[in-house]
């Protein structure tokens, strides 16, 4: 057990020598310390405290549960009774939780403690953390470069230490991108493994929550409570949900990796896939796996399958914020990039009557899913890097959204096939986080969390 490891910090509090509401108030006085430079956290909850106190009561008792004491912070599109889930965005600025996302009620069932809720792009728009109507979010593994986004609060919030696990959205990269620039864990759950009941849509074929971390075995032990199925959400699978935590201590052996042909030509930094080869190579050769090449067919076109399906969804879903039941017309308020997103949903859901571009889109994300299936009959899972680039400089926003939309190439595949994927720290360039992304099929979060822990493992 590593000094410092989630494992450790549970271990501590079991063993009464850290009590919860000391952990909180930890983190409470490192917000108040931090934040106002890095601005991860956009409400803190003023329980916190007291619901910590009455968790030390429930570990005293032993009836405790699994996350017993541990803070967690939660992207503010997510809803928690009683804390803003404004989306970062002015449409909902006054906006509270009415009600628990399950992913929430099941933290909460676990004494899990939500200490605040964290910043993000504008209703998930985004891939660098600066599209927030309150301003963007610092990198702490990075200072001066942006965190990577949308779930830009919740990773910063894990690096700066100012909670020890958070819950993400991703709908394209949203968890993964982020948790590569601030170097943390992050993954992204199959499509139908956790309930997205009580999240604000972005583009709800795509949308998964999220469990992010500072190491994987906290990662796994957030994945291992939120997922299963919900008579909330029909999408979600009846599948029983294994014990992540305890699969990640066998060791993996003899893995069948597969590295991308594709993915290999379009990272644009050539650096990033160095960093990113050699970690799989350490950890293929500490495990005995086998690294081969893959081909995945069509992923090339996943950046334009992909944003017209969440432009069509993303105004569908937001017809709901028209002024009169939650907030301020979303139109008159909104940011640049959740317009322009609005404007065009509206154009392609008229062209739709002629099946122009939504159902062109449907049929290519076909095709990249089989493109993986097929992928996957030859390796058991694909590793890639997370992002094309490093981050840039928090100021000097991009500007030409074909360009930023290019930062999810690698990311958005995983969220058109609906399979899971993650990410786990590789190394550095000058500095600055680099995250290896590794992709599994559908509902095998146990392997993928598996060969997470392996690299971690094999990178130490
Ligand atoms: N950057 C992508 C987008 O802007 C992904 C967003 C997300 O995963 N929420 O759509």
């Amino acid at each position: 057990m590593a000094a410092g490891s989630t494992e450790e910090k549970l271990r501590q509090l079991r063993e009464g020598k850290l009590t919860a509401a000391e952990n909180i108030r930890q983190f409470l006085k490192t917000i108040k310390g931090k934040n106002s430079s890095i601005n991860a956290i956009l409400h803190t909850n003023e329980d916190a405290v007291a619901e910590a106190e009455a968790v030390d009561r429930k570990i005293k008792s032993g009836n405790a549960g699994r996350l017993a004491g541990l803070a967690i912070t939660v992207k503010a599109a997510i809803s928690v009774k009683g804390l803003t889930v404004c989306c970062a965005s002015k449409t909902l600025e006054d906006y509270h939780g009415t009600f628990d996302a399950d992913a929430i009620a099941k933290i909460k069932a676990e004494d899990g403690i939500i200490i605040g809720m964290a910043n993000m792009d504008e209703f998930g728009c985004g891939s660098s953390g600066e599209n927030s109507a309150f301003g963007a979010t610092g990198n702490p593994s990075a200072p001066g470069l942006i965190p990577g986004g949308s779930s830009s609060g919740p990773a910063a919030a894990i690096a700066a230490g100012m909670c020890d696990l958070a819950l993400g959205e991703d709908t394209g990269g949203s968890i993964r991108n982020p948790a590569s620039h601030c170097g943390v864990v992050g993954v992204k759950p199959s499509y139908g493994r956790v309930s997205r009941y009580g999240i604000v849509d972005l583009a709800m074929s795509l949308d998964q929550v999220g469990p992010m971390g500072p190491d994987v075995y906290g990662t796994a032990l957030l994945m291992e409570t939120i997922a299963g199925k919900s008579e909330n959400d029909a999408t979600t699978v009846n599948k029983d949900v294994p014990k992540y935590t305890q699969l990640l201590k066998k060791n993996t052996k003899g893995l069948r990796i597969g590295m991308s042909t594709e993915f290999e030509e379009m990272c644009s930094d050539r650096r990033i896939y160095g960093v990113v080869s050699a970690a799989a190579g350490k950890m293929a050769a500490a495990t005995k796996s086998m690294i081969k090449q893959v081909r995945l067919s069509h992923v090339d076109l996943a950046i334009q399958t992909y944003y017209p399906l969440v432009y069509v969804e993303f105004f569908s879903g937001t017809r709901k914020f028209d002024g009169r039941k939650y907030g301020r017309k979303i139109e008159d308020v909104c940011g640049e990039e959740a317009l322009r997103r609005i404007l065009g949903g509206k154009e392609i859901s008229k062209a739709e009557y002629h099946g122009l571009y939504y159902r062109k889109a449907l049929k290519a994300r076909r095709l990249i899913a089989e493109g993986f299936e097929k992928a996957f009959k030859d390796v058991d899972i694909i590793i890639s890097p997370t992002t094309p680039m490093l981050p840039h400089k928090l100021g000097t926003k991009i500007t030409d959204p074909k360009a930023m939309y290019a930062y999810d190439a690698f990311t958005i595949p995983a969220n058109l096939a609906g399979i899971c994927a993650g990410v786990v720290p590789a190394g550095k360039i000058d500095g600055v986080p680099v995250g290896l992304q590794i992709m599994a099929p559908a509902f095998k979060e146990e392997l993928l969390l598996q060969a997470m822990a392996a690299v971690e493992k094999a990178g130490q």
